[in-house]
């Protein structure tokens, strides 16, 4: 089905939205993105997305030519000519075209594009039955090389990280941090259950800030529940009562095997698919 494409305030039909093969996006993955949902017609957190995307943006140096504001009256707009109802949104900046050289300084026309489509959701057995994943032998990014904070067009890690997921036959890949910590799946916040709390990574562990992880912290110590944010070994996901991920996409999912390793009674566990339904209640609000 054909879309209308937003790219720098103009629409363009999906055949007909295009870049530049000098785009310094293509050339060198230099630009940031940001994954949002719609539900019924609203962006669920769509303020926390443009903020998430400027401050990658801030940080590599990338200005982004219009104000957060008018971005997301811009993203709004999408959904609507677009008439999603329950949908995807891709935003993307790139630091536009330039020469086939690194400098950013030759590049002064950076791209700001807006993809509003269906969502493509993972298949309904993996939240009935739990998903199986593996720890993957690529680490996360070394934070003081790229930081996973920013969430830049350059995906290759992640990437790799799948391919080797998918080669043990599992859709989604754990990922360790540069001192074997948990870091975090290729495109998911992951989380434990221990004795009726939640555990999952801190930020200085190496990981995107997820919006998914955010909203269901909030959720769980909404309720009652301690989150703590600390430092998590191979052994503590083992050995959880339960474990689950966190992402836009896959909303909170359940993981029943890790490393081959049971986790729990090998079912999806009762506090997991409790946020998992409080999460959905909250983003179709
Ligand atoms: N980690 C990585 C590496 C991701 O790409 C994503 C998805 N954007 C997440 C975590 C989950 O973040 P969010 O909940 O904001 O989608």
């Amino acid at each position: 089905m054909s879309r209308q494409v937003w790219i720098n305030g103009k629409l363009y039909s999906s055949e007909d939205a295009r870049v530049s093969v000098f785009d310094h996006g293509l050339l060198y993955g230099d630009g940031v993105f940001e994954g949002l949902r719609s539900y019924g017609g609203k962006v669920f957190r769509l303020h926390e997305h443009v903020v998430r995307l400027f401050e990658s943006a801030k940080a590599i140096w990338l200005e982004i030519p219009l104000t957060q504001q008018a971005l997301c009256d811009a993203i709004d707009q999408m959904v609507k000519t677009n008439e999603i109802e329950d949908g995807y949104i891709r935003v993307i900046v790139t630091r536009g075209v330039g020469t086939l050289g690194l400098d950013p300084r030759k590049c002064n026309d950076p791209q700001v594009i807006i993809i509003a489509d269906a969502i493509a959701l993972y298949p309904s057995e993996y939240y009935e039955n739990g998903l199986e994943i593996i720890t993957v032998s690529v680490n996360r990014n070394h934070p003081t090389a790229l930081s996973p904070r920013i969430k830049s067009l350059n995906y290759l890690n992640n990437i790799l990280a799948k391919i080797e997921g998918i080669q043990s036959g599992c859709i989604e890949a754990l990922m360790l941090n540069h001192k074997g910590e948990i870091a975090e799946c290729t495109g998911d916040n992951i989380f434990l259950v221990k004795q009726g709390e939640l555990r999952t990574p801190p930020l200085d562990a190496g990981i995107l800030a997820g919006i998914t992880r955010e909203a269901v912290s909030e959720i769980a110590e909404g309720i009652g529940m301690d989150v703590r944010r600390v430092a998590l070994t191979k052994h503590d996901v083992y050995t959880a009562d339960e474990v689950f991920l966190t992402g836009t996409a896959a909303e909170v999912v359940p993981v029943v095997k890790v490393d081959s390793r049971s986790i729990g009674d090998g079912k999806p566990g009762p506090i997991t698919c409790d946020l998992k339904e409080r999460f959905q209640a909250l983003a179709r609000l």
